[in-house]
């Protein structure tokens, strides 16, 4: 994986698409000083079966707060996008190339934009669209000729994105040795309780050991042995 970076922008759809696994790396990031902001395009207000989106919504944003802190994130903000129906397109392109140049990132980290997470296992549209606007979006934030508006509104051009990571794809090529930040993972997943007891009857944190130490150990099984979070890097 990649080291040459500081500063790392995390961009997602949703409250815990961070959790099911980058979490981990991004805990051995933090570790070694390095500064990580989360961007969610959405709050989540559609994610829970049995608590309406009014009552949902600022309940996932306390959760993923306490969730970022556990991994030693405090930048977290939220676009409020539709979660659920989100649209590829230039409004989502300009809100992230925007928060791209605020945080002038070296890497960018997102989700799976892909349309299975590998066979038949279908994505959401919402990973679809957001990972894809995030790829998209970084050559955005270097030019100063697209969305000249940000220039205006005094978001100079930054060119200085040199990866995107993106955690969950079918198609990994690179990965994070994970042992030192699988704990506080599990932690940062278990934060999300209210959607996890809704998920599952399964006692929750056996739920989020059982998941993130599978996947931890698949990853491994490919890149060396040790527990591992794996990426698909895009490099500029
Ligand atoms: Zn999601």
């Amino acid at each position: 994986m990649p080291t040459d970076w500081r500063r790392a922008l995390a961009i997602v759809a949703h409250p815990d698409d961070l959790e099911y696994g980058a979490s981990a790396a991004i805990a051995t990031w933090t570790d070694e000083g390095r500064e990580i902001g989360y961007l969610l395009a959405t709050v989540g207000e559609a994610g829970i079966d049995g608590i309406a989106p009014a009552e949902c919504g600022p309940l996932r944003v306390r959760e993923q707060r306490a969730s970022a802190a556990e991994v030693g994130v405090t930048s977290v903000e939220f676009l409020g996008y539709p979660d659920g129906v989100i649209e590829y397109g230039t409004a989502l392109r300009r809100d992230f190339a925007a928060a791209i140049r605020r945080h002038r990132p070296e890497l960018v980290i997102t989700l799976n934009h892909h349309d299975t997470w590998g066979g038949t296992a279908w994505n959401t549209p919402d990973h679809r669209a957001v990972g894809r606007a995030v790829l998209d979006a970084v050559g955005d934030a270097g030019n100063r000729w697209i969305f000249p508006e940000l220039a205006e509104e005094g978001l100079s051009p930054w060119d200085g994105v040199r990866h995107v990571a993106v955690a969950g794809s079918p198609h990994p090529t690179h990965a994070v040795d994970a042992s030192a930040g699988a704990e506080r993972a599990v932690r940062s997943l278990l934060a999300h309780r209210t959607y996890i007891e809704a998920l599952t009857d399964e006692d929750p944190e056996r739920y989020c050991r059982t998941f993130l130490d599978g996947m931890m150990a698949a990853a491994g099984r490919r890149f060396g042995g040790r527990p591992a979070v794996a990426f698909e890097v895009f490099s500029h």
